[in-house]
């Protein structure tokens, strides 16, 4: 009998499980008949709703328009509950809470500032850009988020290597979040805005083509397997069979000025209190 890749129940297995989500515009990367409908629903309802909603990922989706299900254009809201903030005041003095972003049906965007001080400092010229602030809660859950896709790219490759010891602490960390709080993620740049969108005529009309996104599996020399997940100009990167960060996971990608996004035991400690629930 069929486990669930994720909890080892023996399912149900009703619904197709997207590997990337469909806002993202996945339509064709699907597991079926191995990730269970409660894992499924977890999923979604926990990570990806929360991941597309309210972290750089979300300024992608509204900025390359990609659509909901329902045909709505996503709206952006950065904001998050004061008890999910894990604001780090004491290492991060401006972290613009207040700024979402919209995109329009023609395509353009607009930025939704609900703080007078920030709108005051733009028309006065002296706030140029919009910090946003990984915390430890944005951290741990982009973390989640890449795991589980991940732990299901292996998947659709070789079922049975997927649901190997190697990757026992990845496949715990999507699917509860618990054993280690945080899971390093690197983080790079690749290509321009400008190159994201290209536009061209035939004889239909206006034609635009949308780059979502890219992904590639790795495994390195030095043992690592490794997910590179490219969104807009972003890169980012997971070792999927070793939580801990090393610097050659970096040398691999010489081009992308990677950097880890990581915080100390002790800084996830000092934000504590206000970080949230991460089930
Ligand atoms: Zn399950």
């Amino acid at each position: 009998m069929n486990t669930c890749l994720f909890c080892h129940s023996n399912g149900p297995f009703s619904k197709p499980e997207h590997i990337i989500p469909e806002a993202l515009g996945n339509d064709d990367l699907i597991l079926f008949d191995e990730v269970c409908d409660k894992c499924n629903q977890y999923f979604g309802s926990k990570i990806e709703n929360f991941v597309l909603g309210k972290t750089p990922i979300a300024f992608w989706r509204t900025f390359l328009g990609i659509q909901k299900k329902k045909g709505k254009l996503p709206h952006v809201n950065l904001s998050q509950p004061k008890k999910q903030k894990g604001r780090l005041s004491s290492i991060h003095k401006i972290h613009d809470n207040f700024v979402g972003f919209t995109c329009h049906d023609d395509y353009s965007i607009s930025v939704d500032i609900d703080d007078s001080n920030i709108i005051r400092d733009i028309i006065a010229g002296t706030q140029k850009e919009f910090k946003f602030v990984f915390t430890p809660y944005v951290l741990s859950m982009m973390g989640r988020f890449f795991c589980k896709i991940g732990i299901e790219l292996l998947c659709l490759n070789d079922r049975k290597h997927a649901r190997s010891h190697f990757f026992d602490q990845a496949r715990n960390f999507a699917r509860n979040g618990n054993g280690i709080d945080l899971w390093p993620i690197f983080h790079g740049q690749s290509g321009t805005i400008q190159v994201l969108k290209k536009r061209s005529m035939d004889n239909e009309g206006l034609k635009e083509e949308v780059f979502c996104y890219h992904y590639q599996l790795l495994e390195l020399d030095s043992g690592y397997t490794l997910l590179v997940l490219t969104i807009g100009t972003d890169v980012w990167i997971i070792s999927l069979n070793d939580p801990y960060p090393k610097p050659v996971i970096c040398d691999a990608f010489p081009d992308n000025k990677i950097k880890l996004i990581w915080y100390t035991p002790e800084e996830v400690e000092k934000s504590s209190g206000n970080r949230g629930t991460h089930t």
